[in-house]
């Protein structure tokens, strides 16, 4: 058995401890201490990061009580020290106490039952049996969740011999010996995890937003030096936007509706216009006196070059069309003569690189390399000319 320091005392960050097996497995070394500080994960809480001396914890494996850390190199000693990143240690454990508050909370308010949890890096979540969870709602359980805070109510952590006798939010599954979590009179867990003593170091639980999830809604939340870290973060960027809308926050939601209407009106024009030009382009390519067609565009929509291409062929004339950017896409065409496409068009891959496909009378694809444009270019005037 490897004594539990995380149940003990959640807030110590080291101990020494003695190896009491070591072997080799692959390529890391898998030590069993006789006790240790890094809580091994489960029941929604990641591993701590933890060290051997100065060597990270690759991972580590909990068997009948016994917590096997796993390490790249070699410790050539019996006494070893294991410590953990606390910082991280301190953010998981308010995420999980906050996470019971709030089980117990959405129970309370609105009868909501939570069916997973999680801590992730970025937020944690907790899937609950709700069909909606709507913005009221969210404003009513973060009030309900900080009054809890403010009350600074102390988290207790006993293990009860027969269970029938705790109010348990969720009953757990065996019977005897259990671990329970209490949130002073409040809420009763039962739990594995390592949490905070009070309340009060909770200090803030933000519901951040909200997903449907099979028929569920799974709610983010974040707390503690999350939830200030969230906040600054959004504050930022609010003032940002302030800066580039110059218009105060309770604005802006107007300011980027106003842009995305005035882009609409700008996007449709700019269509029109467009239109008219290639249009004009056309009527000039098929009144010259050119048999083929030889244009490079910039940045032509694939559409657009598609459309001019074919007005272009039917009216009589052949053409080599590239868009440079951003595909190098490529329509060769037929309007004139008999050269059949398909059939040459082994022989147009074999001279530059690429790929495309297309009929007889006209093929489309991509150049790798727009050096080869000329090749191309060369090799589709001798073609279409022997017609
Ligand atoms: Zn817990």
């Amino acid at each position: 058995m490897t004594e539990k320091i995380f149940h003990q005392n959640p807030y110590v960050n080291e101990t020494k401890a003695k190896i009491i097996k070591k072997e080799k497995e692959g390529d890391l070394w898998k030590i069993l201490p006789d006790k240790t500080v890094v809580y091994p994960g489960g029941g929604g809480q990641p591993q701590d990061r933890g060290f051997i001396e100065n060597f990270e914890i690759v991972k580590t494996k909990e068997e009948n009580g016994k917590i096997f850390h796993y390490i790249k190199e070699d410790i050539k000693k019996d006494e070893i020290s294991i410590s953990i990143d606390f910082k991280k240690r301190y953010d998981y454990m308010q995420q999980h106490t906050a996470q019971h508050l709030l089980s117990e909370l959405l129970i309370r308010l609105f009868n909501y039952e939570t069916l997973s949890f999680s801590i992730g890096e970025e937020h944690s979540s907790i899937e609950i049996n709700a069909k909606h969870f709507d913005f009221d709602k969210i404003k009513k359980t973060e009030e309900f969740c900080l009054n809890q805070i403010l009350k600074s109510i102390p988290v207790k952590v006993y293990y009860a011999k027969d269970s029938s006798s705790i109010p348990f939010r969720k009953p757990p599954k065996i019977k005897e010996n259990i671990r329970v979590v209490e949130i002073e009179g409040f809420d009763y867990s039962a739990c594995g995890g390592t949490h905070l003593k009070n309340t009060s170091e909770i200090s803030l639980i933000k519901i951040i937003k909200t997903d449907k999830i099979r028929s569920n809604i799974r709610l983010y939340y974040v707390a503690g030096y999350r939830a200030l870290y969230d906040y600054q973060k959004k504050n930022k960027t609010i003032l940002e936007l302030q800066k580039i809308f110059g218009k105060p926050h309770e604005k802006l939601t107007d300011g980027a509706n106003e842009l995305k209407d005035k882009y609409e009106k700008l996007r449709k024009e700019i269509k029109h216009y467009k239109k008219r030009e290639i249009e004009n382009e056309i009527e000039k390519i098929i009144k010259s006196s050119e048999d083929f067609i030889f244009k490079v565009f910039e940045d032509e929509d694939i559409k657009d070059l598609k459309f001019m291409a074919k007005k272009i062929t039917s009216s009589g004339k052949n053409i080599l069309f590239v868009s440079k950017n951003p595909t190098k896409f490529f329509i060769i065409g037929r309007g004139k003569g008999d050269t059949n496409l398909k059939e040459l068009s082994e022989k147009i891959f074999s001279t530059v690189k690429g790929r495309g496909g297309g009929r007889e009378d006209w093929l489309e694809g991509k150049l790798e390399n727009l050096d080869d444009i000329e090749k191309l270019k060369a090799l589709l005037e001798k073609s279409f000319d022997r017609a």
